[in-house]
């Protein structure tokens, strides 16, 4: 019998890892195509021309995982540096630790508190009336109380969302811990790092098997599927579909380069929470990887803004009417035979490298489990 023939389209992490797993474990050709002049999606990393750092072109990436298997996995495809983002946050009260841990809080309010007596008083804070918050706003003035919300939170929000924080979900300030002891890891995770060579590197790793075949510079066209028993798409979900109910909603973000000799902000990630300020952040590449020596340092600010037709899709936002049209086309994808959706865009969710690598490894199993049986992919 032949070997199978599929296509994925998109070589960032999600793609790399369907395709690497679906060529071991099936002797399946594996054609991969990426709209891109490069691999690695949105994690790609290149050495900046002038300064010599390592710069994630689209945006800060720090990897981190509880995921034993998928860290191991990593692994397996480059060395990581021991890099552990902590983030500052410049508001309008000063600069403090981010996320909120028992520094923030005794800085914040002049105290000196324990773990017992902060959680004490963020409690005597909170607003007692939100009983089960419904959006954001709530979630913030109920467990933290509007000084730290104004503060910390709601410029930020507006900046990065481009809307009310009443209309956010509560589930987007959940991602951020609230800390009672003096740990000011940005994340809650078994590991975290930085890979020495950068992501790209990492992906180009994750390629180099028999059986895959990487294009680039190539956008998927529906006929293309014609030469694949299966295509494995992790572009936008409701660009497969040319649009044909309307658009996700995303927000995209623009950077404006800086460059100077020394250190320009001493951290690598210094959040701006006051909206007065037009970015949300900026981002100095170099504290990325503490052990490499560079004279001059490159900094980003970030911007947010609404996704145009011609934008990269960053954030989903899954606000209410895009989880409804999210349906439409979930139901669209389901009738749809020959094509599986995966990745960020794929499933329009929130997805982290590790969350993403998880499923992609999940979801080749039971590929790899199907093709076997001669079931239906
Ligand atoms: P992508 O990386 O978006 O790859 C999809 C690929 O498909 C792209 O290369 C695209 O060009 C290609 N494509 C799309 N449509 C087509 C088409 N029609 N034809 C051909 N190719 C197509 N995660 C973390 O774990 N830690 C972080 O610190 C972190 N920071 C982030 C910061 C920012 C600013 C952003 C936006 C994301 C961040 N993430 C972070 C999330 C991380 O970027 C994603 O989890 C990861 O990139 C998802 O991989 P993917 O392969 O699903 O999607
Ligand atoms: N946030 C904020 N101020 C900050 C950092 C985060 O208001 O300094 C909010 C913002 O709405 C963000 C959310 O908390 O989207 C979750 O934080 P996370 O770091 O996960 O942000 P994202 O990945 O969305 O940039």
């Amino acid at each position: 019998m032949p070997s199978p023939r599929f296509l994925v389209v998109g070589a960032g992490f999600s793609g790399a890892v369907i395709a690497r797993e679906l060529a071991t474990h099936t002797g399946a050709q594996v054609d991969v195509i990426d709209s891109r002049p490069h691999i690695a999606g949105n994690c790609h990393t290149e050495r900046d021309a002038s300064t010599g750092v390592m710069v994630h072109i689209y945006g800060p990436h720090i990897f981190n995982t509880q995921r034993q298997d998928v860290w191991d996995y990593v692994n397996r495809f480059a060395t990581f540096g021991p890099y552990v983002n902590r983030v500052k946050a410049h508001t309008p009260r000063g600069v403090y630790s981010l996320p909120i841990n028992l520094l923030t809080i005794n800085q914040f309010f002049g105290r000196d508190f324990s773990p017992a007596e902060a959680r004490a008083h963020l409690a005597s804070l909170g607003d007692h009336s939100i009983t089960e918050p419904q959006n954001f706003e709530e979630q913030a003035l109920k467990f933290l109380g509007r000084e730290l919300y104004e503060n910390f939170f709601h410029g930020y929000t507006v900046k990065q969302w481009g809307c009310d924080p009443k209309d956010l979900p509560a589930s987007i300030l959940k991602r951020l811990p609230v800390r009672f002891n003096y740990d000011d890891s940005y994340f809650n995770c078994l590991h975290q790092g930085i890979p020495l060579d950068g992501y790209t590197a990492l992906i180009e790793g994750i390629f180099d098997v028999s059986g895959v075949n990487v294009r680039l510079s190539t956008t998927f066209e529906p006929g293309m599927a014609r030469d694949y028993d299966h295509v494995f798409y992790t572009g936008p979900l409701d660009a497969y579909f040319g649009h044909q109910h309307g658009r996700l909603g995303y927000r995209t973000v623009t950077f404006d380069r800086f460059e100077a000799e020394g250190d320009i902000q001493g951290n690598a990630v210094i959040n701006y929470t006051d909206a007065a300020v037009p970015f949300s952040r900026i981002h100095e590449h170099k504290h990325f990887t503490p052990w490499e020596t560079h004279e001059r340092s490159v900094a980003f600010r970030e911007y947010s803004k609404e996704t145009e037709a011609a934008d990269i899709p960053y954030y989903p936002k899954r606000l209410v009417a895009d989880l409804d049209l999210l349906r439409t086309y979930a139901d669209l994808a389901a009738q749809q035979t020959g094509v599986s959706f995966a990745g960020r865009l794929g499933t329009y969710r929130y997805l982290n490298m590790d969350q993403v690598v998880g499923e992609s490894l999940d979801f080749a199993a039971r590929c790899v489990t199907a093709l076997a049986q001669r079931q239906p992919l």
